[in-house]
């Protein structure tokens, strides 16, 4: 043997699996004749790929450790033996999951949480703090995310040796067809916890509530979700946390409608108001908040002008929701309904039939066309645009 494997590799004859998998992938990167073109880098690739297939193989290491040919007197001149998975180069260039080859870590990241949340429109208006409870996945703070009990420690699965995977082969008309499946005394982890830990089972982790502050800022809207990252699930063997994520669900309004940052509502006047001209007052968010109730007015005052007609709309700037992106506030669209007098008693009638009489209205030329585009349960909708 022209060099040692482990000198190769640049590990001590002590290496774990996952020391000698994290020098060969080092290496394999830095030597794969697609990246480098160094005159001697498809031959020092060759190298430590083989020097890996052998050390990576606990039956072949075995041999070659007592001085034996782990390639059996297949020889060593002719590339890869046949035995090499191409996993290994994959995983080289991929990272670990390109293929099932190789233990899983027992620490992984942990999932991803959401949690839904109720407000207002004013608080989606204005924005709002919230204390929020949150069950998911901690630390176990008994053994530290470990998973064993208090002075053991996972030890070499005796099945797979350490690899997390068991081989079977196959033999068939072309040739022996090797397969790998996750090693089922340790699923795969290469270890086993023969002590678990009492308070968690084993998987380094608990549930537990606890109390966070979201911020919702103003201009959310219903639907859209704030993103806490690192207080989702905490993972298996006290892995990272995934991230929270908090769904806004806005409440619907007494008589606002929102469409993105504008408000939207109704108002009924008196047919004479409408025609005469009027100011009328709408509520304003700010005076739902207790906070802002002082310092904000409590309604916002609106001119309908005279001869206003039935579902004309007025615009009043920066009366909307707060832009989520951007500054400043949307409109409001306040859409007049024009209210027809009725239950007239005899003096009113007098008037009215007077005015038509003046206006020259007692035998009205009616002028036909078009229902209202949209419909009748579309105005809202229509007054948004
Ligand atoms: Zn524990
Ligand atoms: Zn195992």
């Amino acid at each position: 043997m022209a060099q040692d494997y482990y000198e190769l590799l640049g590990v001590t004859r002590q290496a774990t699996p996952e020391e000698l998998k994290k020098a060969y992938r080092k290496l394999a990167r830095r030597l794969h004749p697609d990246v480098n073109d160094a005159p001697d880098a498809a031959e020092r690739f060759k190298e430590v790929s083989q020097a890996y297939e052998v050390l990576s193989d606990p039956q072949k290491r075995a041999v070659y450790d007592r001085g034996g040919d782990p390639f059996g007197g297949r020889g060593m001149g002719g590339g890869f033996g046949q035995g090499f998975s191409f996993d290994d180069i994959m995983d080289a260039f991929f990272g670990q999951g390109a293929s099932s080859r190789g233990p899983r870590s027992r620490v992984q990241r942990g999932s991803d949480a959401l949690l839904r949340v109720a407000i207002t429109l004013a608080d989606a208006a204005f924005g709002v703090t919230r204390e929020l409870k949150v069950d998911t996945a901690v630390v176990c703070d008994v053994c530290a995310g470990s998973g064993a009990r208090e002075g053991s420690e996972p030890v070499t699965c005796g099945t797979c040796h350490g690899h997390g995977e068991v081989q079977s082969v196959q033999r068939s008309l072309l040739g022996d067809i090797r397969t790998s499946r996750p090693c089922p005394t340790c699923h795969g982890f290469g270890t086993v916890v023969p002590d678990p830990c009492q308070e968690c089972g084993g998987d380094g982790r608990v549930r537990a509530r606890r109390s966070i502050t979201v911020n919702i800022p103003a201009g959310v809207d219903d639907g859209n979700r704030i993103q806490l990252a690192g207080e989702g699930e905490v993972g298996p063997g006290g892995g990272p946390a995934g991230d929270l994520y908090v769904e806004v669900r806005v409440q619907r309004h007494e008589f606002f409608t929102r469409k993105s940052d504008q408000l939207a509502c109704q108002v009924t006047v008196p047919m004479t108001a409408a025609a005469l001209g009027t100011r009328i007052e709408i509520p304003t968010l700010e005076s739902e908040r207790a906070d802002l109730a002082d310092t904000a007015p409590s309604t916002v005052p609106i001119d309908v002008p005279p001869g206003t007609q039935s579902g004309e709309t007025i615009v009043v700037r920066g009366q909307g929701v707060t832009r989520l992106r951007g500054s400043g506030r949307g409109d409001l669209v306040v859409q007049v309904v024009v209210e027809t007098p009725s239950g007239l008693d005899e003096r009113q009638r007098e008037l009215l039939l007077e005015l038509a009489r003046l206006r020259d209205e007692e035998r009205p030329e009616t002028v036909v066309s078009h229902a209202h585009k949209g419909g009748v349960f579309g105005r809202i909708r229509d007054a948004f645009k």
